[in-house]
């Protein structure tokens, strides 16, 4: 999938770190089912299930407290509570139903609230002992009570306690993923969806094996109404039985009274009805309206990662793959599609239409199956022998052109590259007009935004790149993710950071002119900025919720992922060594699941080099442990010595780790710096490593053109001979070398390690620079201070920052044209320039601006705007009021998507508080403003001064209603948490955002991004702090 919404500028701006999230931060929502087990009634007998598969916090569950050592007089009985609810813990907030069984009620043994007269003394104790403090906090709550903890029976088995299903049964089963039993082989679906009413009947009829002797099925379903079931077990007869459901785990079941016995074969058949979704997973319905304002429904799947389920009962687990058989009934006047090319059509009595697809070809996880029931036209070519198509309503056919000729030439390089034809008939391409991810990889059935699929005749050559990249992301996708899928959400990145390398590096082959260099180091500079926090998390990592799921859709999966396949690729020996690994990787796992291990060793044994680099070594220091190092370079004589230690960007100064990286460094010196025969590789494993240079060589400069994934720190002499032989001749290193030093300053000025001053004296060289990639790493950096300054108001430093960047950049904006411009990279560097010159309301810029605006109304908008400037006109525009109604009005009535995007910017650009609070209003309700875009409203209005602490009161207010919109930890919910309150640096704003989340409790308290959050204002705080008063003096 491809989460982001489309727009390149924005996705490298958004900041989308999190954190590991701590199985024991949270007091479980759990009922200490272990303690009583007369509260609740067990359900006998364990089998093999209850052992495997399980994530490892929770296997304690199973094993039983005998075999925890909990004995201990002094043991923790809260923490053994803890261990034991581990696996009942719930905290899939989004999915809780009220009538969970699982309430909270007092434990039999005495870890209740201390009694008053016991925290009176506490507190009394906290008082005059303050250095206790901590110690007291962590101690148990049974510590505080009379009686304390009681002695656990050494010898007592665990019984496992299973929860009520919603009939009053118990529900045989108690952990969140499901028993590794049964196996499902095929699906057999049948859909009626009803537009009209927006529900839908199905029935779904699943053939299984049994791989252990079991008395139960168990599998995924959620706000499914299941009405009639039957089984049969190998020829026998179908027999109805009875389907027990447990709501906040969406999973139901099936119990025998005889053992099902390893080896058999057997048949589920459910009949069921539901309502389409209101929101944008599962099986949702959304409307548009065509070109005579006519109204237009349609209903199409979004099921990655956890929503097959709400469309028809499954066994929803990456791994459990299998076949499909799907057939959709629909009136006449709509069509289908599916994964599947239709097998045939068929007229039924009720005057409906059968469209019956093949049979899947492949096995499928479930999270990959998709239909759509629409009024869309296709246009449609064969690529070997695929037939490949694109499809859009019927009024913006003549927008998929472009898309039908990029993702033919993709799927031919895929083909060869990987050695392996794409396995299925056809391939659709579908834009749908309300979709929230950029796009989703569906095998055969790949669905799109409308801005990340159609290009009109008014694009710009940057909304090309935008359109290529996603489809080069997701035609990837159909190797890696569809034909090898990661075992479980925890190995994510296997599909989605190769997905985003494969999509920069096909893109550079295939469509050179296209420039995706620029984005590519943007987009790792962005994941180094991440993954700089405390909070992120190791790119391989473990997760069991489904906040945890969804949350593992940012940019450590996406682009760490990718920056640490090309730094890998960079450092292996000879071009088609990595190609020839991953070849490897896709033939031996075809068709199976496969975690983060299996590729490290098809990488190794295909190594052949003479130096023989053990790829697994190397590479699993990078994806077991969160984090990236920091490169510390120090010159002595022809002595150059290297330390590595994290960068770790935290307030507390006091973190140290000892995390160790097995480091490619590259380098290049002043006798040959540009060209890659110039490159040097030293492998740096352990904390210092020495490397011999002439005494002559003037300066070093490391990790050659940013392909490796750490941060350099050259020292004051080391950096003064970079920055002097800058100031000599800027040419000296390539722009992405020049770009990787202003991000490796900017980045060790936060950490405290070198002084604002020092990365001024840096940038003193950008008035002779010219390049794409070094100037808008550059203004992005200055923007995000500016920015913070701006929000604290301190009015003297920002119009000293603007005629900084005046000053230093003045040059080049008033170079820029305002015509059309065919390089990709022109087009990044002037919008680059020319946002930040209006912003900063520079003259000329401004009226520029207004001049192209008044130009497009005037003409009746047969005068084109160029698409690389249409947010920097419309974003002027949109600050007189009587130019936002005039935009406003062009917004209701546009049709092309990219466009209208860009009007909306220039609508939350605003500094108007009355139109503010109506964008942000309308962006929720979703009528003039489409649901899907409130992400990017919220983070468009927080860059203004009147709208950042607007948009974060309706964060704030409008929470319940977001989180029904987005799920907790979906991307969309990172964006706005980020957005709202990545500019605050105070200790109130602190303070504030610390007690709204921790109120939301199971309702995202507990989402990595929350931490980001407090960390970012943390470090805001910090450096603000620290540089305030000095900038006075060096601005
Ligand atoms: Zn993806």
């Amino acid at each position: 999938m491809d989460p982001f919404d489309s727009n390149s500028t924005e996705q490298a701006n958004l900041p989308r770190n999190m954190i590991e999230n701590s199985m024991f931060e949270e007091e479980p929502d759990v009922v200490d089912l272990a303690k009583d087990s007369t509260t609740f009634p067990t359900f006998p007998a364990l089998d093999p299930d209850e052992v495997v598969f399980e994530p490892r916090s929770s296997r304690l569950l199973v094993r039983g407290l005998g075999e925890n050592d909990m004995d201990e007089d002094e043991e923790d009985c809260e923490s053994s509570a803890r261990l034991l609810g581990m696996s009942f813990m719930n905290r899939s907030s989004a999915h809780r139903s009220n009538s969970s069984p699982y309430t909270r009620q007092a434990p039999p043994r005495s870890c209740s609230r201390p009694s008053a007269r016991t925290m009176v003394v506490c507190v009394l104790f906290l008082v005059i002992v303050a250095s206790t403090t901590m110690v007291l906090y962590l101690l148990p709550g049974c510590t505080f009570t009379k009686t304390g903890c009681r002695k656990m029976n050494k010898t007592a088995p665990i019984e496992t306690v299973y929860p009520v299903s919603t009939n009053g049964q118990l529900f045989p089963w108690a952990q969140l993923r499901l028993p590794q039993s049964i196996r499902p082989l095929s699906y057999s679906l049948t859909l009626n969806p009803d537009l009209d009413n927006m529900t839908f009947t199905g029935r779904t009829v699943i053939n299984m094996s049994v791989l252990h002797n079991t008395e139960r099925i168990v599998l995924h379903s959620a706000n499914l109404s299941i009405t009639k079931a039957t089984f049969k077990l190998g020829d026998g007869e179908a027999t109805d039985v009875t389907v027990l459901e447990y709501k906040p785990r969406q999973q139901i079941a099936v119990k025998f009274s005889e053992e099902l016995k390893a080896g058999q074969y057997c048949v589920l058949t459910m009949d069921y009805s539901a309502t389409l979704s209101h929101t944008y997973d599962g099986f949702y319905n959304s409307s548009y309206s065509d070109k005579d304002g006519n109204k237009r429904v349609l209903a199409a799947t979004q099921f990655e990662p956890l929503s097959a389920r709400k469309a028809f009962p499954c066994f929803d687990e990456p791994a459990f793959k299998a076949t499909f058989l799907i057939k959709i009934n629909r009136k006449p006047n709509y069509m289908t599609l599916s994964n599947m090319p239709k097998a045939k059509s068929t007229s039924l009595p009720s005057g409906l239409m059968e469209d019956e697809f093949e049979k899947t070809n492949v096995n499928m996880s479930t999270y990959l199956v998709a239909f759509i029931v629409a009024n869309f036209t296709p246009i449609s070519k064969n690529v070997s022998k695929t037939l490949l198509s694109v499809y859009s309503v019927p009024e913006k056919k003549e927008h998929t052109e472009y898309a039908l000729d990029t993702a033919s030439k993709l799927l031919e390089f895929y083909n060869n590259f990987f050695e392996i034809d794409y396995p299925l008939k056809k391939l659709d391409l579908v834009a749908i007009p309300d979709f929230l991810a950029g796009a989703m990889e569906n095998w055969g059935l790949i669905t799109f935004r409308e801005t990340s699929l159609l290009v009109g005749k008014q694009n710009s050559p940057l909304e090309k790149q935008v359109v290529s990249s996603v489809i080069a992301h997701e035609l990837a996708h159909q190797w890696f993710g569809n034909l090898v899928t990661m075992s479980w959400w925890n190995d994510l990145w296997l599909n989605e950071g190769f997905a985003t390398y494969m999509q920069y590096m096909s893109l550079q082959t295939v469509f050179p002119q296209l420039d995706i260099g620029n984005l590519f180091l943007t987009v790792r500079f962005r994941a180094l900025d991440k993954d700089a926090l405390n909070s992120s998390h190791a790119v391989s990592t473990e997760v069991t919720t489904p906040e945890q799921v969804e949350e593992m859709f940012d940019s450590v999966s996406y682009e760490k992922g990718a920056s640490i396949l090309l730094m890998l690729n960079a450092s292996l020996p000879g071009d088609q060594q990595f190609r020839k690994g991953i070849i490897q990787y896709l033939k031996q796992f075809s068709g199976f699941n496969t975690d983060t291990d299996n590729l490290w060793n098809s990488l190794t044994q295909v190594e052949v080099s003479t130096q023989h680099q053990n790829v697994s070594e190397m590479m699993s220091s990078w994806t077991s442990q969160k984090g990236f190092p920091l490169v510390t370079v120090s010159r002595k004589g022809d002595q150059v010595t290297l330390t590595q230690q994290q960068f770790l960007l935290t307030s507390d100064n006091t973190t140290h780790t000892s995390s160790l990286w097995n480091i490619p460094v590259t380098y290049v010196n002043d006798s040959c710096s540009l060209a890659p025969e110039c490159r040097q590789v030293f492998t740096l494993k352990s904390k210092t490593g020495t490397l011999k240079l002439p005494e002559s060589v003037k300066w070093l400069k490391l990790n050659y053109r940013n392909t490796g994934f750490y941060i350099v720190h050259y020292g004051d002499e080391g950096w003064s001979a970079l920055i002097e032989a800058l100031s000599k001749n800027v040419s000296v290193l390539t722009p992405e070398d020049r770009a990787s030093l202003i991000h490796n300053i900017f980045a060790l000025s936060r950490l405290g390690s070198v002084s604002f001053y020092q990365v001024l004296s840096l940038l003193n060289y950008m008035s002779s620079e010219t390049e794409t990639a070094p100037v808008t790493e550059a203004l992005l950096q200055l923007s995000s201070l500016y920015r913070l300054l701006d929000k604290r108001q301190e009015n003297g430093l920002v119009a000293r920052m603007k005629n900084y960047i005046l000053h230093h950049f003045g040059s080049l904006m008033g170079k820029q044209t305002w015509g059309e411009e065919e390089s990709v990279s022109k087009q990044e560097l002037r919008s680059a320039l020319l946002e930040m010159a209006c912003s900063l309301k520079e003259e000329n810029c401004t009226r520029q601006a207004k001049a192209l605006f008044k130009q497009h109304v005037e003409s009746n908008g047969t005068f084109q705007i160029p698409g690389d400037l249409q947010r920097v006109v419309f974003t002027v525009a949109a600050q007189s009021d009587e130019d936002w109604v005039t935009l406003l009005g062009m917004y209701r009535y546009a049709t092309y998507d990219a466009e209208k995007r860009k009007m909306l910017q220039g609508l939350a650009s605003t500094q108007n508080t009355q139109s503010l609070a109506w964008i942000l209003k309308s962006g929720l309700n979703g009528d003039i403003i489409q649901t899907q875009e409130l992400p990017l409203v919220i983070s468009t209005v927080c860059n203004g001064f009147a709208g950042y602490l607007f948009a974060w009161d309706f964060v704030q207010e409008n929470w319940g209603r977001l989180i029904e919109k987005f799920p907790v930890g979906s991307f969309a919910i990172q964006t706005i948490i980020k957005s709202a309150t990545s500019q605050f640096s105070t200790q109130a704003h602190l303070d504030q955002v610390q007690g709204f989340f921790s109120g939301l409790k199971e309702r995202g308290s507990q989402m990595r991004t929350v931490k980001e959050a407090l960390e970012t204002i943390r470090l805001n705080r910090r450096w603000i702090d620290k540089n305030l008063s000095k900038l006075q003096k060096w601005l």
